[in-house]
């Protein structure tokens, strides 16, 4: 129990919401989390699909820290390196080509693919048992009104709410309207930036036996210069499958006319050929489904004195590329959690603290993260990239101590992410140049 309990409204049950809730309840504080949703417990799920995302050491320390690690990664798949499909233009050759397989680290090391609805249920079924934390679903939060510490909340059925607060945590993602309200309170930095591509998400379900109709075990790649496909397994034997092209010109999310399901299947049949009849459903996810828009956001300070702060993507949404978003917003729980244990009495001081610690971090891997699209898409192809990548093992097998690859200490380790970036350079230096 900690020097003063405190009554937090977090708005957001996402993920970062749900595990700052549990966080703050086990230290005895009343937490309530409002959500604009539906409960996905009872709502129903969109047409049944996965939506995966890549959990690593980051995101599980943190769900460890509130004792849920196991129960999540029960169900996940270790992914233990990229599985790069070619292109049937490379002089490697198309169809039926050699794919390489390369291991994300040292023997044992994975990142593991969960499906959000099993991380998100999981973290709502221990926060709604917890006795400090009580949720509503179903409000939007709409205003707020800083001096009179007040917000303005709208039901599914249209009305409009006004409660009290004490204090807001805003995990309401990265269209946060608690950011937009500390924005409007003026001396505030914001800057979001989309970049050109947009994403698409299929599905490859299982063999008619229920296998994999691919490695389970690798993050699946087709780097085409310019844009990519990636695959990553689910549980039941399928696998979600997400393209990212660019919204105009060339092969573009532009050039497939609306349900024109021949031109959709040649564009798969010439760019993705040893898949494209394992995309049995293709025509049905390319037209139902929306193209999703990818953006970065940066933004200062993350708190309004000890009135709110932010969290997760509300403060630092980053493109998704090296799969970190989930991670970095699971991980400001635990630091928030430290900063306001660490300033018991000054809620401000505890807000400041952790956004002034983080805020560096935040803005590097929102750089790793646009850098690792460039990566991903077009490099890994090369032969330079993959004598790079074996050079960099073997480093790190005979020199263990004294080098850890970048994707290393960013996905197995918990080292700040600018620290990493830093070490990186300097191992760069004194080993590569
Ligand atoms: C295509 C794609 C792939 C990704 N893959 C990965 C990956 O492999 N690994 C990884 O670590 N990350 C990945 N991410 C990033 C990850 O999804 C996000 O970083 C993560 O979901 C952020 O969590 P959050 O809790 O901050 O926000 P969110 O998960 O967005 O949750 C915000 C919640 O707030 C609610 N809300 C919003 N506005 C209001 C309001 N006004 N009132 C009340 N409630 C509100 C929303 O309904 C939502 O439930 C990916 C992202 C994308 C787009």
């Amino acid at each position: 129990m900690w020097a003063m309990t405190r009554t937090f409204s977090i708005v957001g049950a996402g993920l970062a919401g749900t595990l700052m809730a549990l966080m703050l309840a086990e230290d005895g504080h009343q937490v309530e989390i409002i959500e604009s949703r539906p409960d996905p417990r009872s709502a129903g799920r969109v047409g049944g699909r996965s939506i995966n995302l890549a959990l690593s050491e980051r995101g599980i320390h943190s769900l460890a820290e509130v004792g849920l690690d196991q129960a999540v990664l029960a169900q996940s798949l270790p992914m233990r390196g990229r599985m790069i499909h070619p292109a049937p233009s490379d002089s490697r050759g198309g169809d039926g080509a050699e794919l390489t397989f390369q291991p994300y680290g040292q023997e044992g090391q994975a990142i593991n693919s969960v499906t959000r609805d099993h991380l998100n249920d999981v973290l709502l079924q221990a926060a709604d048992a917890h006795p400090g934390v009580t949720l509503t679903f179903e409000h939007r939060l709409i205003d707020i009104s800083f001096p009179r510490r007040t917000v303005k909340l709208r039901d599914g059925g249209g009305n409009l709410f006004e409660r009290r607060f004490d204090t807001i945590i805003g995990a309401d993602g990265a269209y946060s309207h608690v950011r937009l309200e500390m924005q409007r309170r003026g001396a505030f930095n914001y800057s979001q930036s989309f970049i050109e591509h947009g994403y698409k998400e299929l599905t490859i379900p299982p063999a008619a036996d229920g296998s994999f109709r691919m490695d389970p075990n690798a993050l699946h790649i087709w780097p085409r210069g310019d844009r990519m496909m990636i695959a990553l397994p689910n549980v039941d034997g399928s696998f979600t499958v997400t393209i990212f092209w660019p919204m105009t010109g060339d092969r573009s999310f532009d050039t497939i006319a609306e349900g024109d399901a021949a031109a959709l299947r040649a564009r798969f049949r010439e760019q993705y050929s040893d898949v494209v009849d394992d995309l049995v459903d293709l025509e049905a996810d390319y037209f139902d489904h929306r193209i999703g828009r990818m953006v970065t956001i940066r933004c200062w300070p993350w708190n309004e004195a000890d009135k709110a702060v932010l969290i997760g993507d509300a403060s630092h949404a980053v493109v998704p590329f090296y799969g970190q978003g989930a991670n970095a917003a699971l991980e400001d729980c635990g630091l928030l959690r430290a900063a306001i244990r660490d300033h018991p009495d000054d809620l401000a001081g505890a807000y400041h603290a952790f956004g002034a610690d983080r805020k560096n971090d935040a803005d590097a891997l929102a750089d790793l993260a646009l850098a690792n699209f460039i990566e991903m898409r077009d490099h890994v192809a090369s032969p330079e990239f993959l004598e790079r990548k074996a050079r960099e093992r073997e480093l790190a097998e005979t020199r263990p101590g004294e080098f850890t690859p970048l994707y290393s200490m960013v996905s197995f380790t918990r080292i700040p992410y600018a620290d990493a970036v830093a070490k990186a350079a300097e191992q760069e230096r004194e080993l590569f140049s």
